[in-house]
């Protein structure tokens, strides 16, 4: 294409609101543009980098076997309700009325949609298994959305979904999926990690992200510096000791009440006793629909509502609401002792030789507690985040390390959540009726692209890996007005396209300058720089975005040392 005949307004300045590289080069390179908040335009050139993403996660897809079709973004409440996440999804479920009053919603996955399809089409185990996939239009009403198409509200996903006569063949197909999708960003030319991941609102028994590492990223992710383990810190578990490390010949703490008023905070405590965090047993109380409980935790460790919510087994957990003071809850002073609720207790509690809690009593704390013998009753676990240094869960010899990370994908085996909840049923070998088995697999198209550009830009702009930038190569000439240049640079630009190379030919009137800013805020990754002084010598330039190194070739040799460059990249 040449420069001239494409819509690319590049910006000097990036919008205020825009705090990632991500974010701020998408809009100066004229990639998107925004249209409300967490809704944007998509511009030509952005549209090339969505294109080529799609077209790698297509061949991959297609190559185990998925099948493309088409969903409607437009989804009946029914299916919702049949599910059961009409009332569950929430805020972010976009829910809209049609002239008739009938409920709908903008599609923000479709699992119910899909199952209601197979449902209806598909009733032996010889129709089985099946991948479909689409790459479609979501819509989620997110609390706040941020980093331009990062995290926008309406977005691109690639969507997969799989249905399964049992176990063995879902595994399967999770397998070749995880497979698909560490050669789909391999081939974006992104440096990834497959994680192990929480199930979350879709539900379901296995389940991994993937995450490009950046420090950006809005997860953490806890990798052990020892073995392969790496986990999404909302759900790694911890290495937790089996053997109590109280001591026996100890004389055993008394219980004690002691007035602490005003001291509500596990620093107010601990400074107030000159004792460590650690002395310290932390009760939070939570709100679910298993009713009120309570979690217990070191003073230093946070607790995982993720872990509590399994652990309780219950649907819904979340912090209770403190300005709806209950009489009977001491807030700020709350502590297992004579506490009137499910109590959980982070493993790590039991080896506490003594501690100091609330004593569920406004301005009173209790010391002296023996966790093994004052809390003999309360449910144990692994209840709180992993952080960095803990021993790794796997090989526990190893350290975890903690980067953070932006997840780009998610596979999850559903079992048979949906297809419970909707019937979708099949009839197995021996006529005998059985529920299906299904997985569910997912994409960020526009986040993949803005990761990689996360992953891949200097201070000057994008530098885009090969197999997606918009086009390979960018051909500058540096003086329009020498007929030469212009000659030079034409020809060359058309030979390029009868090779199959993606060319862009700046040929606009500017000053160098300005071409070569635009160029580098661009990221094509080869540059062929063509101008009056070199072609004297029969020399043209050829630099590469990422690095900065360039050559001189001769002109008569451009074309073969532009491919050599470009197959090293
Ligand atoms: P997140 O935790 O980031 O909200 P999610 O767990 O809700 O993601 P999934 O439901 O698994 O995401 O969706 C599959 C993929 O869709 C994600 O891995 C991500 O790449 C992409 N995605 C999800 N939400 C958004 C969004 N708001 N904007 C852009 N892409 C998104
Ligand atoms: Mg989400």
């Amino acid at each position: 294409m040449k420069y001239s005949q494409l819509f690319i307004p590049t910006l000097k300045e990036a919008p205020a609101d825009a705090e990632t590289a991500s974010h701020q080069y998408m809009v100066r390179a004229g990639l998107i543009r925004q249209l409300a908040s967490g809704i944007y335009s998509t511009l030509p050139l952005g549209l090339r980098v969505l294109r080529k993403i799609e077209n790698i996660i297509r061949e991959e897809m297609n190559n185990i076997g998925g099948q493309e079709l088409f969903l409607p973004s437009i989804q009946p409440a029914e299916l919702w309700k049949e599910s059961g996440r009409w009332d569950f999804y929430g805020k972010e479920l976009l829910r809209i009325r049609d002239r008739h009053d009938r409920e709908f919603c903008y599609g923000p996955t479709h699992e119910e949609v899909i199952t209601d399809l197979v449902r209806k089409e598909v009733h032996s185990y010889k129709q089985l298994p099946l991948t479909f996939y689409q790459i479609q239009t979501k819509f989620r009403d997110e609390v706040r959305p941020r980093f331009g198409i990062m995290r926008g509200r309406e977005f691109s996903m690639k969507d997969a979904y799989s249905f399964h006569a049992d176990e063995e063949s879902v595994n399967k197909t999770y397998d070749d999926m995880a497979r698909a999708y560490s050669n789909i960003f391999e081939r974006c030319g992104l440096e990834y990690k497959k994680v192990e991941a929480d199930t979350g609102s879709i539900g379901g028994a296995r389940s991994h992200e993937f995450h490009v590492l950046a420090d950006s990223g809005e997860d953490e992710i806890g990798f052990c510096n020892t073995c392969d383990f790496a986990s999404n810190l909302e759900m790694a578990q911890r290495c937790l000791p089996t053997k109590t490390n109280a001591s026996e010949n100890q004389t055993p703490p008394v219980v004690k009440e002691i007035s602490t008023p005003g001291k509500k905070t596990i620093e107010e405590v601990t400074n107030f006793l000159s004792i460590t965090p650690q002395e310290v047993i932390k009760t939070i109380v939570f709100e679910s629909d298993a009713g009120l409980v309570a979690g217990l935790c070191r003073g230093d460790r946070e607790i995982n509502p993720i872990k509590l919510k399994k652990l309780i087994d219950c649907e819904w957990l979340h912090s209770a609401d403190q300005s709806k003071q209950a009489d009977d809850i001491a807030y700020g002073y709350i502590g297992p002792i004579g506490l009137k609720m499910p109590i959980y207790a982070d493993a790590e509690i039991m080896q506490m030789p003594q501690a100091v809690a609330g004593a569920n009593k406004t301005d009173f704390h209790l010391t002296g507690i023996a966790p093994q013998r004052d809390l003999s009753q309360v449910i144990t676990g692994d209840l709180c985040f992993a952080r960095a240094d803990d021993p790794c869960p796997q090989c526990s010899s190893g350290k975890l390390q903690v980067k953070r990370g932006i997840e780009l994908g998610h596979i999850f085996v559903l079992g048979d959540k949906y297809s419970k909840a909707m019937k979708a049923n099949f009839l197995d070998s021996n006529g005998k009726e059985q529920t299906m088995v299904m997985g569910c697999y997912g994409i960020g198209v526009g986040r993949t692209a803005a990761a990689a550009i996360e992953q891949l830009h200097d201070e000057k702009g994008i530098c885009w890996p090969k197999s997606i930038a918009p086009f390979q190569i960018e051909i500058i000439p540096v003086n329009m007005k020498d007929e030469e240049t212009v000659t030079v640079s034409e020809n060359l630009y058309y030979s390029f396209r009868e090779k199959g190379l993606e060319i862009l030919l700046d040929d606009r009137a500017d000053r160098a300058g300005i071409k070569f800013k635009d160029a580098d805020l661009l990221g094509l990754p080869v540059q062929i720089i063509i101008g009056p002084k070199t072609l004297q010598e029969g020399l043209i330039e050829i630099r590469i975005r990422k690095t900065g190194e360039s050559i001189s070739s001769p002109v008569t040799q451009a074309i073969e040392e532009t491919q050599r460059i470009l197959a090293t990249l």
